[in-house]
């Protein structure tokens, strides 16, 4: 696998500050145009680019799937540092593939639930995925944000809707003003499924070709979920990017099996000064 021939052969905890600044700086990060347009927002979604684990895992940054802890600890310190949020402002579901939303009203770990909600500045929420999308909202009135993972799993529990409705509930959010972005995942170029799986979802979201298993098409079903939970259509931005297909930049759980690392989303705002700024710079 020549996309990984950028990882470094020295013992990166002891490279000079030079160097950890220069590979923070080669870290690859995928934006959305959407939030670009609110400095106040930080956000960016990570590939498996420039990481420092043995292959197959490069830029890793999951505890779970196998890879040297200590390498995880190095990609995270990297990629979040090129954000600039510090690794003790995570908050981190422990996904499992159902509906449970919980209000991440600090950093930190929290148990058993697929997205966090939050409107606290300084909690920056993480997703954690390879193939399943993982999904972003941010309201501009009122600064509540959301962080979520869904599978086809989470996608047939409409855990995107029943976010939005919580953000309501707990934030006063409109779904009018919601920005919306879906990020890489499997795409239906590729995200073959089972006909048990298929008969789960209603015919829009599936290619079917002759003798061959059915597609289905993930970015679809989300996207309708956002319309009906009440997201205008411009306000929501689908990632091109399908993890199975692009092997050099992500990593695939379908492609790679049990060796497959993960890549994570981030969504968070530091703090009130920086949304005083960009009121500012709207009002110009
Ligand atoms: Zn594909």
């Amino acid at each position: 696998m020549t996309e990984h021939t950028n990882e470094t052969s020295q013992n990166p905890s002891t490279l000079p500050p030079r160097l950890i600044d220069q590979a923070q700086a080669d870290i690859t990060v995928i934006t959305s145009k959407l939030f670009q347009e609110y400095p106040q927002l930080c956000f960016g979604f990570s590939t498996k680019k420039n990481g420092v684990s043995r292959i197959p895992y490069g830029l890793n940054l999951s505890y779970m799937v196998g890879d040297d802890p200590n390498h995880v600890d190095i990609n995270r310190e990297r990629f979040f540092g090129k954000l600039g949020i510090p690794i003790e402002k995570l908050a981190i579901p422990k996904q499992f593939h159902g509906d449970f939303i919980k209000v991440a009203s600090n950093p930190g770990v929290y148990d058993l639930c697929d997205a966090l909600i939050t409107s606290q500045r300084g909690v920056y929420l993480c997703i954690t995925t390879a193939d399943c999308l993982p999904i972003f909202l941010f309201d501009p009135m009122t600064y509540a944000l959301a962080g979520i993972h869904a599978g086809w799993r989470g996608t047939k529990l409409k855990i995107v809707e029943k976010t939005i409705k919580k953000m309501t509930k707990e934030f006063g959010t409109l779904p009018s003003d919601l920005i919306a972005y879906i990020g890489p995942g499997a795409g239906v170029c590729c995200y073959e499924v089972g006909e048990e799986v298929a008969r789960e979802f209603d015919a829009r979201y599936l290619v079917r070709y002759a003798s061959k298993k059915p597609r289905l098409n993930l970015k679809l079903a989300t996207k309708l979920q956002l319309l009906d939970a009440g997201v205008s259509d411009r306000n929501i931005e689908i990632s091109e990017y399908c993890t199975i297909c692009n092997s050099g930049l992500f990593y695939s759980f379908r492609r790679e099996k049990l060796n497959s690392g993960r890549m994570m989303g981030v969504i968070g705002i530091d703090s009130y000064s920086k949304i005083i700024k960009a009121n500012k710079q709207e009002q110009g």
